[in-house]
Order: C-alpha cells, then sequence, then structure tokens
C-alpha cells in the first residue's frame, strides 16, 4: 500500500542529492502515531529504518512486529526515566542532548547487546524548544559519549524551527553542518548528520544531510496526539 510512496520519497532524495552533486542520504521513516500494521506495509515495501517518538509507543509496536528486521530510532526527546526502556529496545537515540543521558544510556545499554548508535541533538536555531544541547556544548557532549564502550557516537541531529523562509532554514541546516564537520575533527568516524523532514529534505540534503527523517510524505497525516506536539 505504500511502496508507491515509499518510491516517490526516494526519487525525491535522489534527485536532491544529484543537483547537490551529493550521496543520496538515508532515509529513516517516522512511523509515530501510526499503526504497526503501516509499519509492516511500509517494511514489506523495502523500508527497515523507523524512527519513532514516544517509547512506550514504540515498544506496542515492536511487540506487535517481533521477527521483522527492523532497526528503530528515538527522535523524540528523552526523559532520563525512560532511560532504560531506551536503551535496551532502540537500535539508535538520536536526542542525547545532556550528560545525564549519556551516562543512563551507558549503564543500562546490556553487554550482550551491540553498542547503542547516539547521535547528539543540537539545537541549532529554535529558542522556543528546550530540547537539544547548545551548538558549543555538542563537543564536550561528544567526548561524554566516546568515553563509554556502550555507546557509540555517529553523529548530530537537528530539528530547526519551522519558519516559512527557507534561506533561513537552509542557514540552520548549513549550521549543522560546519558543527558537524568541525566535530570530525576529533571523531573521525562519526558518519550521520541527522536533518530535514518530509517538506524540507531537499534543503536539509542540499547542507549535507546524511539521514531524512520522513513520515507524512510516506504515510499521510498522522492523528493528532493530544498533549504530545511532535516537536
Ligand atoms: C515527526 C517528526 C519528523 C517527521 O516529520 P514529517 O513532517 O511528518 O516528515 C521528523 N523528525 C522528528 C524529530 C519528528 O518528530
Amino acid at each position: 500500500m505504500f511502496a508507491r510512496a515509499l518510491h516517490d520519497v526516494l526519487q525525491r532524495l535522489d534527485n536532491a542529492a544529484r543537483q547537490a552533486s551529493r550521496p543520496t542520504p538515508d532515509l529513516l521513516a517516522v512511523s509515530k502515531l501510526q499503526s504497526a500494521t503501516a509499519v509492516s506495509q511500509l517494511a514489506q515495501a523495502g523500508q527497515r529504518a523507523f524512527g519513532e517518538n514516544y517509547v512506550q509507543e514504540a515498544l506496542a509496536k515492536q511487540a506487535e512486529l517481533v521477527g521483522l528486521p527492523l532497526e528503530w530510532h528515538l527522535i523524540g526527546h528523552l526523559q532520563s526515566n525512560k532511560a532504560r526502556e531506551a536503551a535496551e529496545h532502540f537500535d539508535w537515540v538520536q536526542t542525547v542532548d545532556r550528560e545525564k543521558l549519556v551516562l543512563a544510556l551507558a549503564r543500562y545499554r546490556r553487554d550482550d547487546q551491540s553498542p547503542l548508535n547516539v547521535l547528539i541533538q543540537v539545537n541549532i536555531d529554535d529558542e522556543t524548544s528546550k530540547h537539544g544541547c547548545r551548538p558549543e556544548q555538542a563537543a564536550g557532549l561528544a567526548a561524554a559519549i566516546a568515553d563509554q564502550p556502550r555507546l557509540r557516537l555517529r553523529g548530530l541531529m537537528a530539528i530547526p524551527a519551522p519558519v516559512p523562509d527557507d534561506a533561513r532554514r537552509r542557514a540552520a541546516f548549513a549550521r549543522m553542518r560546519q558543527l558537524f564537520e568541525s566535530l570530525r575533527a576529533t571523531h573521525s568516524d562519526i558518519d550521520t548528520l541527522s536533518m530535514g523532514m518530509s517538506d524540507d529534505c531537499e534543503l536539509a540534503i542540499a547542507e549535507g544531510a546524511t539521514m531524512v527523517r520522513v513520515g507524512t510524505a510516506l504515510f499521510g497525516q498522522r492523528a493528532a496526539k493530544a498533549g504530545a506536539p511532535d516537536r
């Protein structure tokens, strides 16, 4: 059922990458507030990596889909009291923004699991959001993550302010790429810059996104979740 939408999104990513002379980014399908059935249909169409915002919702879906070889990314704000479930049940956590969370995730990632892939969420321009570290804090957090054998630092993630002005959004993506490059001078094996969503992934790709997180363009509109804004 979602094969056509997936094909169209992959085409968009290819076109944007070609125009920018950059490699095609990885696609993370954002399945928050979508059913397990929808996830399994997209998986049948060939999509493997899925992003979820809410830990409990993700665990329920994972339970319905056990056996499918999917890769789960947490992309919503993570409270410390959910760190254990996040560490045990996700392959990636993209929203690490404070040292307390680094320590909690490292403590709870089990020894029989491969290291948890971690992105540092940076608040690049959105004064209205409490989430994400300040750009100047990223290097310190990266050092703290690199110290933890149960965690693997993969790069940076951002959700720029949803301003209508393309030039401003693009400037925020460009600042993220600069931060990513400067971090790579110290952490040479980081490989992931996660930015861009359904309506701005082309801008993000033009500025060097290696992973885009797309929900609406794949699944259609989400049902609203009371009391839980999605950004
Ligand atoms: C919901 C969400 C997305 C996807 O947004 P769409 O506009 O539906 O593509 C991407 N990233 C994060 C962090 C989200 O919460």
